[in-house]
């Protein structure tokens, strides 16, 4: 017998009741599940059309649920140890609904290091001119490597097309 119960959102405490639930363009109404693995319900939240979470895959709790959309990243490899990534870049939107700070509760970009222990999060404008740092590093990433292959006397390899 589950333990899962249908309780519409206004009655739990630290979920902000839609406003208007089935007119709002950005948003849905998604089931989750609200409380512990032992003890939980299915409620229905506001969930921005960007959020790619199902919240039903694990229970959050009252209060934590957070939105995000499908993580993108870069990796880097090592030729000394091809067993495990010297770095991995991921960035991912993000909002935590519940949270006392606005910048958080608005759709912003998180970005992290899978090895690091600190997660930077950025508004739009940061992310624009992260992505526009990152360009002009993938240029000189391509001229190193240009570099690299005229002094080992290097073809370039083959490109997947
Ligand atoms: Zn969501």
């Amino acid at each position: 017998m589950s333990n899962t119960v249908q309780t519409p959102v206004a009655f739990l405490d630290g979920i902000p009741s839609p406003k208007s639930p089935a007119g709002s363009p950005d948003s849905r109404l998604v089931p989750a599940l609200i409380g512990t693995f032992h003890s939980n319900q299915v409620v229905h939240i506001e969930c921005p059309r960007w959020c790619t979470a199902d919240h039903m895959d694990e229970p959050s709790e009252p209060g934590h649920v957070t939105h995000y959309a499908e993580t993108s990243g870069v990796e880097v490899a090592s030729f000394l140890d091809d067993t495990t990534l010297a770095y991995a870049l991921r960035a991912s939107l993000e909002a935590d609904p519940t949270s006392t700070d606005a910048r958080m509760r608005a759709a912003h970009i998180m970005v992290w290091e899978d090895a690091g222990a600190v997660e930077a999060r950025l508004t739009a404008g940061m992310a624009e001119e992260l992505a526009d740092d990152l360009v002009g590093f993938a240029v000189r990433l391509r001229q190193l490597a240009r570099t690299a292959r005229l002094a080992n006397h290097d073809a370039p390899a083959e490109r997947a097309a």
